[in-house]
């Protein structure tokens, strides 16, 4: 069993690769497109470029054909510079595509996926509504089968990438009186459709990640845009949460180690009363709970995504382990993100309230990981239901 953190010569080689772009190609553009709230144009293209955008997807599909470990890791290592892009990325490649390659066709796959690989598509998904946040099982978006066609009205919020996105999956009741056993999965694309609107929401913080407002008006998308069968939404939805909280851990986590790394380098080179405040005490106590704090999520993330890696089919949901590891970890590194952003900020002192600083961005990015994704409260709930399961054995 190894313990140690020790990636593979080929996971180093990844996180290099990823972290040269991202401080390179990514960092000098942050300041401006956080303040003007712009996801950066050629952002998937690059990705493309490096060749991560379809980490976990088969290699004739464009993909690289690698795990959960190495989508986590690709994700942490997007996020020391930004957070809120990382998350951009996650919903493309994790939320919308790795779904729509679990459920697809191979007909659909190989007529997408290669597109989403090379950066060419942009995906989001689409299961939160006005009145159905934690409570997605009451969504209320409809589609009606006429001829060979479904009729889509209702809306969703809050969907990242909706803004920018080529192509949406989506849930909607199929059979409303079935209750949950009535939801069934759907794409389409955004920008060619009609019947949709799309209006993009601002935010404080996730700034450069967009966000939007889908209105769907009588849109009609042919019958073969569903996907995953007729009325199995639920299935579709409850396996990709898993490996969703998983790999978007990653976004907390480097976000963390640059809060970490960045408060330390401050802290060595800030001086008052004549000392480096690295030297009083207080400074030092908060550096240490954030190295402490750090490294138990990256245990946490990394430990389940190593999990999911050993899983035939690498697939969650609920009554499964990986369901109680996936909650467990985003709760950890959510609530662990947004304790070590705060001592971050109040390491960098009154230059941590500008935005012009990395930390700030960061800080304000973190809070979304104990919301977005199913709240905190939601993953205690799902942890404990698990927990309380009869064939629960501790230890993992
Ligand atoms: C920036 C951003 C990006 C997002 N991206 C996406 C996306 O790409 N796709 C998507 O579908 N959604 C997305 N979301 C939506 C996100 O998943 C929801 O905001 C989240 O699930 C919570 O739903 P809600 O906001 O409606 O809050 P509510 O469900 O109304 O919750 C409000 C509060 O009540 C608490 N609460 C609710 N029920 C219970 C309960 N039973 N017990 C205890 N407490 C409870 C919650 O924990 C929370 O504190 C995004 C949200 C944001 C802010």
């Amino acid at each position: 069993m190894a313990l140690d953190f020790s990636f593979t010569e080929e996971q180093r080689m990844l996180e290099d690769s990823v972290y040269k772009w991202a401080t390179s190609w990514l960092e000098p553009q942050m300041e401006h497109a956080y303040e003007v709230d712009e996801m950066p144009k050629d952002l998937f293209k690059e990705l493309g470029n490096l060749g991560v955008n379809g980490i976990v997807f088969e290699e004739k599909y464009g993909g690289a054909g690698l795990g959960y470990v190495e989508t986590l890791l690709v994700y942490e290592t997007i996020a020391r510079v930004s957070n809120a892009l990382s998350m951009t990325v996650g919903a493309s490649q994790t939320l919308c595509f790795d779904n729509f390659r679990r459920n697809a066709t191979d007909a659909q796959k190989m007529e997408i996926l290669p597109k989403s690989c090379s950066g060419e598509f942009i995906g989001c998904l689409g299961i939160t509504e006005p009145n159905a946040g934690s409570d997605a099982m009451s969504m209320a978006t409809k589609a009606v089968k006429k001829g060979d066609k479904y009729i889509i009205n209702g809306s969703k919020i809050f969907i990242t990438n909706a803004p920018v996105a080529d192509l949406m999956l989506f849930y909607a009741k199929t059979d409303p009186e079935k209750g949950p056993h009535g939801i069934s999965t759907f794409w389409f694309y955004p920008k060619t459709t009609k019947g949709v609107t799309i209006e993009k929401i601002k935010k404080w913080g996730m700034r450069t990640s967009p966000t939007g407002l889908v209105t769907f008006d009588d849109m009609e998308i042919p019958e073969g845009n569903l996907v995953g069968g007729l009325n199995k939404g639920v299935a579709v939805l409850t396996s990709g949460l898993c490996t969703e909280r998983i790999t978007l851990s990653g976004c907390s986590l480097g976000s963390q180690r640059s809060c970490l790394e960045l408060s330390l380098k401050y802290a060595k080179e800030r001086v008052q009363f004549g000392k480096p405040i690295i030297s009083f005490q207080s400074i030092q106590e908060k550096i240490a709970n954030m190295y402490t704090g750090y490294l138990a999520s990256k245990w946490m993330a990394y430990s389940a995504a190593a999990f999911c890696d050993t899983l035939e089919n690498k697939v969650g949901g609920k009554g499964t382990d990986l369901d109680r590891m996936a909650a467990a970890s985003l709760l950890y590194c959510g609530e662990m993100g947004t304790k070590i952003g705060l001592d971050a900020i109040q390491i960098h002192g009154g230059y941590g309230y500008c935005t012009e600083y990395a930390v700030t961005r960061h800080f304000l990015d973190q809070k979304l990981w104990e919301i977005g994704a199913g709240t905190s409260e939601i993953r205690r709930m799902i942890i404990a239901r698990e927990l309380m399961r009869d064939d629960f054995k501790s230890g993992r």
